[in-house]
């Protein structure tokens, strides 16, 4: 039986990056915010110091900081024929857990989507006609996002300044700059940072990049170039190129994070209570279906308590979004067979991999010495940046491609030519001779939703509460292999300009499988539009169907976008959270379409009204 605790006026399930940005804005309008996380409290200091943060086998192999996966897995299958089975090591991708969530162990890669991702389905037939989009793949589901890249520009520039990115800018105001990339989205104004220095691996790409007339850019980054102030007044440090980044936290508060950006605020503000090693079962609903009345979850000594909250704000990363969704009964599931229902329809992946560049011995990249985002890249054929028309077979979609290493930590870096042995004396030899003199190129890019493609509820594996696991039906569309094989000769010939001895291909392959990294960025599940029938939440991320829940992150993702997409994470949820919070204030009336006072709105069943936005504050 749970024991019924005090109301909150809300609740975030999960407190990463979505869970901090939207507990920090409710609490700045007077909401009282319970944040409920199912992993620990961590803090720079002490957990995240060295030499403990460097030890590679504890994090990057054995996952220290990614979802305990003995008591909550995710199960997996190419397709619905197949019978799905628990992925009991994380590889494919890496889903967090702890305060912060993944947005503790990203990269940085801080990118903002084009113009057209927002409208990819009727750009698409706009630009080469239906007949084309249907010769990609008529099991493709692509669709409009219900919100356009300019409605959300203020607000990718308030994350960017709340997160530090380092960056050049390549388009202000539709002005091409020198230096940045000049096919990004107009911005406002300049990036809060000057990029990073340009790496030697960077050096060479850029050479090789531009003597084939590409057009190289420095990766916006937020491995901060020098030390900053954000708005929030959180002091931020200089990068120092540690080398242990990507699936690590950061010692030198100089990586956007939760504890570097948000947290110090919102934990003083007495509005605010966190709760960790708190794992949220269901959001309850009450009887009507139609309003939720909060949610129950259990503690670190197996506990159930009810915690009553007008409004639910589901923060606990794209697939487990969409699990609590399924879970709580909130949304219809969809169906493959009659391509019915909404929670779990699109979800998508990401299309990643690269050529291997194998250099002279006299070529010294020194890789261990890097960060998580300290690329040069270029976009010449991301998303539609270049003419479809012609592409036989036919595709849409496209990646960014740039060198971007990592770190060349010992265990998980040995890059060695085809036909080296596995392992033995030959097989030392040649790491030896390409460790410092090998440079891997990226290729990152979209992937699009297909009515093949979905999560559900398993019917045979449960979690440690005795709930059904999440279960994954997916692999890549045709469109994507197609998309990516073609990208993979332009990036061989990059790789060659570059010096390389020898070249090796990489690229999407079918069928998808879970055990080789790839990337974080499941999106899709509980997609947003402006139609109920194919989407589940509206435009304000609002569940169509239980208004006072809000389900934030890439779950909200039609189809995926080319980039890393943690910045357009952000800039959704301040562009939602801008939209609810008036909603939600004692202060103000409440936006056209709704009636009543503050506590009585999220349950009426009223939906964000255009009346209800506002222009960012700062
Ligand atoms: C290795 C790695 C590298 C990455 N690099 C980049 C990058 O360079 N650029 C980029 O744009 N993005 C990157 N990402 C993606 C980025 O981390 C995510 O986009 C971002 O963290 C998503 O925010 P979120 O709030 O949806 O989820 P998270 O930040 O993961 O937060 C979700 C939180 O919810 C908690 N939770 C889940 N379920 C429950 C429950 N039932 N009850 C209570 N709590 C729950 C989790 O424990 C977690 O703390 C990377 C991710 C990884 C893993
Ligand atoms: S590479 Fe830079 S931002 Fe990343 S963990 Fe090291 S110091 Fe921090």
């Amino acid at each position: 039986m749970a024991t019924r605790l005090q109301p909150a006026d809300a609740v975030t399930i999960g407190v990463g990056l979505t869970g901090s940005l939207a507990a920090y804005e409710m609490v700045q309008s007077g909401v009282k915010v319970v944040g409920l996380e199912r992993g620990a409290e961590r803090e720079t200091v002490p957990d995240f110091q060295s030499p403990a943060i460097h030890d590679e086998l504890r994090y990057s192999i054995r996952k220290a900081f990614m979802q305990d996966n003995a008591k909550v897995a995710v199960t997996f299958r190419n397709n619905s024929d197949q019978t799905a089975l628990p992925i009991r090591r994380w590889e494919s991708f890496l889903p967090g857990q702890g305060l912060g969530g993944s947005f503790v162990h990203w990269n940085g890669q801080s990118f903002r989507a084009q113009v057209a991702d927002f409208v990819l389905r009727s750009h698409t037939i706009q630009r080469y006609g239906q007949k084309f989009l249907d010769a990609c793949g008529p099991e493709l589901t692509i669709q409009d996002w219900g919100v356009t890249y300019d409605e959300l520009e203020p607000y990718y520039d308030r994350f960017e300044y709340l997160c530090g990115v380092s960056g050049k800018a390549g388009n202000i105001k539709g002005q091409i700059r020198p230096g940045g990339n000049p096919f990004e989205a107009p911005r406002a104004r300049e990036y809060p940072n000057p990029p990073l220095k340009e790496t030697y691996f960077g050096a060479i790409f850029r050479k090789g990049a531009e003597s084939l007339g590409y057009h190289p850019y420095p990766q916006p980054s937020s491995n901060l170039s020098r030390p900053y102030t954000n708005p929030l007044g959180i002091k931020l440090e200089a990068c120092v190129f540690c080398g242990f980044c990507e699936r690590y936290a950061c010692e030198h508060y100089a990586k956007a994070s939760p504890q570097t950006i948000v947290l110090p605020v919102l934990l003083k503000n007495s509005n605010y209570e966190l709760r960790t090693n708190c794992e949220v079962l269901r959001i309850n609903l009450d009887s009507t279906g139609k309003k939720a009345t909060g949610v129950t979850y259990v503690d670190g000594a197996g506990r159930e308590f009810e915690q009553p909250a007008e409004i639910v704000f589901i923060t606990a990363f794209p697939l487990n979004n969409v699990r609590t969704l399924l879970l709580s009964g909130i949304g219809k599931p969809y169906d493959p067979r009659t391509g019915e229902g909404v929670v779990g329809r699109n979800y998508c992946y990401q299309t990643t991999g690269g050529p291997t560049v194998f250099m002279d011995e006299s070529i010294n990249i020194n890789p261990f010495m890097s960060s998580g985002a300290p690329g040069t890249m270029i976009d010449d054929f991301s998303g539609d940046n270049f003419d479809h028309a012609n592409m036989n077979p036919p595709f849409i979609g496209g990646q960014y491609v740039g060198s971007i290493m990592t770190g060349g930590r010992p265990i998980e870096f040995h890059p060695t030519p085809p036909g080296t042995p596995p392992w033995g004396l030959e097989w030392k030899r040649a790491v030896a001779r390409h460790y410092n003199h090998t440079i891997l190129i990226q290729q990152h890019g979209t992937s699009m939703s297909s009515r093949l493609n979905y999560l559900d509820l398993d019917p045979t594996y449960k979690d440690a509460w005795g709930q059904p696991l999440l279960r994954m039906t997916f692999d890549f569309p045709e469109n994507d292999v197609r998309m990516s094989q073609y990208i993979v000769d332009k990036v061989v010939e990059i790789g060659r300009a570059m010096g390389g001895k020898i070249v090796v291909r990489g690229g999407t392959k079918r069928p998808y499988t879970t055990t080789v990294y790839q990337s974080t960025h499941n999106a899709g599940g509980a997609v947003m539009g402006d139609d109920p029938k194919t989407s589940a939440v509206n435009r304000y991320l609002q569940c169509w169907d239980v208004p006072n829940v809000f389900s934030l992150g890439g779950s909200a993702f039609p189809q995926n976008i080319a980039y890393n997409y943690s910045i357009t994470i952000g800039a959704l949820t301040y562009w939602a959270l801008d939209a609810i919070n008036p909603w939600c204030r004692h202060d103000l009336p409440p936006p056209p379409s709704c009636g009543g006072g503050r506590h009585a709105r999220p349950s009426r069943g009223h939906h964000l009204g255009p009346g209800s936005e506002r222009r960012p504050s700062g």
